[in-house]
């Protein structure tokens, strides 16, 4: 008989800062998929959980899809709605009966208001359900935050291999692989994790580029036949833990040793560039006046990764939106906000109709004030996006309600009820706009874009604005990470200093 490894995936990133709270109704409004439906709505797509189950069947396994729940980014996780959570989790454990192992693909930096580390938590709700014997791998994404307890609780924790993410299913898949390590081949795992206190920006974390590229072959080179994989764990910087900063695991055959000395050639060589992880940023007035100078029929991308819903926040930040509508002169260009009460005004009207609407800060108003715009009404509509990128292909985002507006001077401005993805193209095709005929387009998202919009675009520029995902970490208020921290605190110290084991 062949054996049987069940298969959940629950995937949200939080961002502490955020003004926001995360409940079940922003996973329900992606779909949560129970039992078979998450094997057959997930077939197809880039994500984990569909990779697993895939490679499973490969190996001969007998794959049980239990679950998949994915929301967007956002803040934290309500205690009572995770118990909910937890409790479909074990009613699909208990349906499925015993399991010979199982896969949980969870993000890593989830938190919920009582614990910092609830992917640990929902691994250690599973390993008592399951039962000491029962091998559990788990994956995890770049910017998940690896705890002991996870470590602890799990018996290989593997992370994607590239920022831009375009490895969601390569990933489930490598945890399947394990799994045959595991229950074929009869081999004990384990996971070694070491951390340097470190937080940098997502900008700088692209996994092909400098710096990090160079630590990325380094850890290619350690493996072998005793270490299986190495994750690298930039962290998202964003959350304000204890246990935090940049994280190395590495899954071993029970040469725990030879593990932990690979983390730790890892750590040396992290510490010795990691003045290297400097992003560039830019004002708004100067990122539009190079974007439209350096304009060559290629759209310039405006990155206001401050606001990036794919890190948690809430997307309705109008600043960017303030300066192209107010430029002066005609600017072809598309920008986004979330803003639900200006849907609803605009939403009434026909096509082809003048609004006058107020944007922005309607959920978080810490950061400016609304900006006043008329515009005409091109389109509206409550289509999802379906994501056409490299990163979760083919993955279905509700945006809820969306309206289509330009104003005078031809910056096309879609307002939606929830948070469009601005780093898959389809986040604007969804609304029929044509990027290509734009000069500049508005990104909410520090590096994940330059997947979705790849040969389609010049120059990119970075600004330098504060919000709940700034790229400059320092403007926000740290209380419980370990000091001192690489990227926040400036010192003259050693490697020693910096170390979290
Ligand atoms: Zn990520």
């Amino acid at each position: 008989m062949a054996k049987r490894v069940g298969v959940a995936s629950i995937i949200q990133e939080t961002n502490t800062f955020a003004a926001n709270r995360t409940t079940m109704h922003d996973f329900e409004i992606q779909g949560i998929w129970l039992g078979a439906d998450a094997d057959r709505k997930s077939h197809g797509m880039n994500i984990e959980v569909a990779g697993s189950l895939a490679q499973l069947r490969t190996h001969g396994f007998d794959a049980i899809p239990l679950m998949r729940a994915w929301a967007m980014s956002g803040g934290i996780f309500l205690d009572n709605e995770l118990a909910k959570m937890k409790a479909l989790l074990k009613e699909e454990l208990l349906t499925a009966g015993k399991l010979d192992g199982l896969i949980l693909n969870l993000h890593g930096a989830l938190i919920n208001e009582s614990d910092d580390h609830t992917d640990a938590h929902i691994t250690e709700f599973a390993r008592e359900i399951v039962g000491p014997d029962v091998p559990i791998v788990v994956t995890h994404d770049l910017h998940g935050n690896p705890s002991r307890r996870i470590v602890a609780a799990s018996d290989a924790l593997i992370g994607f291999r590239t920022y831009p993410h375009i490895d969601q299913g390569d990933t489930g898949r490598r945890a399947a692989d394990l799994m045959q390590q595991l229950l074929t081949n009869n081999r004990r795992l384990g996971t070694a994790l070491k951390k340097l206190n470190m937080i940098i920006p997502a900008e700088t974390m692209g996994t092909s580029d400098q710096p990090l590229l160079q630590i990325r072959e380094l850890a290619d080179s350690l493996i072998d036949n005793e270490i299986l994989d190495i994750s690298l764990f930039p962290v998202q910087p964003w959350i304000d833990v204890a246990e935090v900063g940049f994280g190395i695991t590495v899954v071993h055959s029970g040469n725990f040793a030879r593990a932990n000395e690979c983390a730790e050639i890892i750590r040396k060589a992290l510490w010795k560039i990691h003045k290297e992880f400097q992003a560039t940023l830019y004002s708004v007035e100067d990122a539009i006046s190079h974007a439209i100078k350096g304009y060559k029929g290629k759209m310039q991308l405006i990155s206001q990764s401050s606001d990036a819903p794919s890190g948690g926040s809430t997307g309705d930040d109008s600043r960017v939106i303030a300066s192209l509508v107010n430029y002066g002169s005609e600017i072809v260009s598309a920008c986004t906000v979330v803003d639900a009460p200006a849907v609803d005004k605009a939403y009434s009207k026909s096509i082809g109709e003048e609004v006058s609407v107020s944007l922005g800060f309607t959920i978080d108003p810490r950061w400016g004030k609304p900006v006043a715009v008329i515009a005409k009404l091109l389109n509206k509509g409550e289509t999802p996006v379906v994501l056409t990128g490299p990163a979760m292909t083919g993955q279905v985002v509700s945006i809820g309600r969306w309206v289509l507006l330009e104003s005078k001077n031809k910056v096309q401005i879609l307002v939606s009820e929830s948070a469009t993805t601005t780093f898959d193209p389809a986040g604007y095709e969804v609304a029929g706009i044509d990027l290509d005929k734009c000069t500049i387009v508005h990104v909410r998202s520090p590096l994940l874009f330059k997947s979705g919009f790849a040969g389609r675009y010049g120059e990119t520029f970075s600004l330098n604005l504060d919000g709940p995902t700034t790229p400059d970490v320092k403007k926000l208020n740290f209380y419980k990470v370990p000091r001192p921290m690489i990227g926040l605190d400036d010192f003259a110290g050693d490697l020693a200093e910096v170390s979290s084991d």
